[in-house]
C-alpha cells in the first residue's frame, strides 16, 4: 500500500474524500484546480493584474487533542510540509500533541494621547457606561454574538498615555471591528480627555498564548544513526542554547513559523497580522526568546511551545476564498481555538523535525533532495525532464550548474535517439 506522499495529487484527493475528510463539493474544487473568479480577485487587491499560484500541501494525519487533523499549507519551500509530515508521524508515536487555546478570544485596542491626564482613572470609572455604549453603538452585531468591550485601562507611555480596549471578537480575527470600536471610543475620550487623540488602532501584540506540548518517548526520536536518548539529549541542548543565543533562537523562531504561516495563508488569514504578533511575543520578557522549550524527562522528551495566534474562523477575506474553507474542512476547523491549537501543533512538530534533523544528519540532506526539483525547473526543465533531472540530481552537488548540465545532457541524448 503506497505512502500518502507517494500518491499522485488526484489519488491523495481521492483518499481524503474516501476517508470522509472531503466533501464531494471541495474535493471537486481541488481537483479542478480552479482560478478565483475575476470579480473576487478584483474585490480582493486594488490594481489587479494576475492571480498568484502557490501550491498547496498537505500535513497528513496530525494528531491534536485527540483528534486527527489534515493542516494544509500554502508555500514555496519543499521542505516545509515533508518536515512537518515527518515530525506528526513522531507525534502520533506518543498519542498526538496536547494543544489550548485561551477560552476567550480578545483583541487590544490602543487609543494613545499626548498628554497625560492626570484624573484619568477617575474619569474613565465615572464614565464607563457611556465608553461601554458608545463602544456597543459601534459595532452591535459583535455584542449580539456575545462579545465587545470587556476591560478599559489607562497607562502612561512616556510622556504621553494611552487606554487599552480589551475587547471580545468571537470567532472573528477582529482587527476591523476592533478599530470601528476603538474609532469611536476616541471620539467620546477626546471629549473628557479635553485633547485629540494621537491615534486608535487595534495592536498585533498579545500576550494571550496558545500551548502545544508533547511528551515522546525516547525511540520516537532515535534515527538510523543515532538512539533516541543521545537525540533527545541533543535536541534538549540545543533547546538550551536557543535561550541563551538570539541569533539561534531567531532562526528556531522561523521554522516554527514555516508550517504556521503556510497553514495561515491556507485559511485565508492574516499571515502578517499573525506572524507580528508572534514575532514581538518571542521579546515579552524583554529579551527575544525561542518559542519553543525541549526537555529531558525519565523517559524520553518534553516539547513545549507557547505563542499568541492571531486567527479568525470567519470574516476577512476567508468567505471570498474558496480554498480557506477547504482547508477549514480539512483539519476540522469549525472554530478559533481549534485553529489556535492545530497551528500550534503544527509548530511544535515542525520545531521537533528540524531540531531532530539538525542536531542528527543536518538540515542539508533532505532539504536539498526536496529542493532538487526547484533547481531542475529553475534550469529550464519542463514536463517529464523536472522527474529526470530531479533524480539524477539526487547522485551528484545539487547546484543550478549540475541541474542545467543535468538537462543538458537529457536532451542531447533525446536529440540522439
Ligand atoms: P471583518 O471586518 O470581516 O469582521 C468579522 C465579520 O465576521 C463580521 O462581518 C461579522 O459579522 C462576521 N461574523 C460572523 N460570525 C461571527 C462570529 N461568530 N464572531 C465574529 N464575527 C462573526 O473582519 P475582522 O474584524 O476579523 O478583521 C480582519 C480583517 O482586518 C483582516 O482582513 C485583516 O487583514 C484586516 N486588518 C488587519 C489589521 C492589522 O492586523 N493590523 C489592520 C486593519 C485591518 P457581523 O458584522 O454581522 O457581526
Amino acid at each position: 500500500m503506497p505512502k500518502f506522499y507517494q500518491l499522485s495529487r488526484a489519488e491523495r484527493i481521492a483518499e481524503l474524500q474516501r476517508a470522509g475528510i472531503l466533501g464531494p463539493d471541495a474535493a471537486d474544487l481541488l481537483r479542478n484546480n480552479a482560478a478565483l473568479e475575476e470579480e473576487t480577485a478584483d474585490h480582493l487587491t486594488e490594481n489587479q493584474i494576475a492571480q498568484y499560484p502557490l501550491p498547496l500541501g498537505v500535513v497528513h494525519k496530525l494528531r491534536v487533542n485527540g483528534v486527527q487533523r489534515e493542516v494544509a499549507i500554502a508555500g514555496e519551500e519543499p521542505s516545509v510540509v515533508a518536515a512537518a509530515s515527518n515530525g506528526a508521524r513522531m507525534a502520533a508515536i506518543a498519542g498526538g500533541v496536547r494543544a489550548s487555546a485561551p477560552r476567550t478570544h480578545l483583541v487590544d485596542a490602543e487609543i494613545a494621547f499626548t498628554v497625560q491626564v492626570p484624573a484619568a482613572q477617575r474619569i474613565l470609572t465615572e464614565h464607563d457606561a457611556d465608553i461601554r455604549a458608545v463602544a456597543e453603538r459601534a459595532h452591535p452585531s459583535i455584542v449580539q454574538r456575545g462579545g465587545g468591550l470587556r476591560t478599559i485601562t489607562y497607562s502612561e507611555v512616556g510622556s504621553a498615555c494611552k487606554v487599552t480596549l480589551s475587547i471580545d471578537v468571537q470567532e472573528a480575527m477582529g482587527a476591523n471591528i476592533v478599530n470601528t470600536i476603538a474609532e469611536a471610543v476616541s471620539h467620546l475620550l477626546s471629549h473628557y480627555f479635553q485633547q485629540e487623540p494621537l491615534f486608535a488602532i487595534l495592536t498585533n501584540y498579545s500576550a494571550a498564548t496558545t500551548t502545544a506540548q508533547i511528551d515522546l518517548p525516547f525511540a520516537a526520536v532515535a534515527t538510523k544513526q543515532a538512539s533516541g536518548e543521545h537525540v533527545a539529549a541533543k535536541i534538549a541542548a540545543a533547546s538550551d542554547f536557543a535561550c541563551q543565543d538570539v541569533a539561534r533562537a531567531s532562526t528556531n523562531n522561523k521554522g516554527i513559523m514555516n508550517g504556521i504561516s503556510g497553514a495561515a495563508i491556507a485559511l485565508g488569514q492574516d499571515y502578517r497580522a499573525l506572524e507580528a504578533g508572534v514575532y514581538a511575543y518571542a521579546a515579552h520578557t524583554g529579551r527575544y526568546m525561542p518559542l519553543s522549550h525541549w526537555t529531558l524527562t525519565d523517559t524520553g522528551l518534553h516539547g513545549e511551545l507557547s505563542l499568541p495566534l492571531a486567527l479568525g474562523t470567519v470574516g476577512g477575506a476567508i468567505s471570498a476564498l474558496p480554498l480557506a474553507q477547504v482547508s477549514q474542512e480539512l483539519a476540522r476547523i469549525d472554530n478559533v481555538r481549534t485553529a489556535q491549537e492545530v497551528l500550534a501543533a503544527l509548530g511544535l512538530v515542525q520545531n521537533l523535525a528540524a531540531l531532530r534533523a539538525l542536531v542528527g544528519p543536518g538540515i542539508q540532506a533532505g532539504h536539498m533532495a526536496l529542493q532538487a526539483g526547484a533547481l531542475a525547473i529553475a534550469a529550464g526543465a519542463t514536463g517529464a525532464e523536472v522527474d529526470l533531472v530531479t533524480r539524477e540530481l539526487q547522485n551528484t552537488p545539487k547546484t543550478l550548474a549540475a541541474a542545467r548540465m543535468l538537462l543538458e545532457q537529457l536532451r542531447k541524448h533525446k536529440e540522439e535517439q
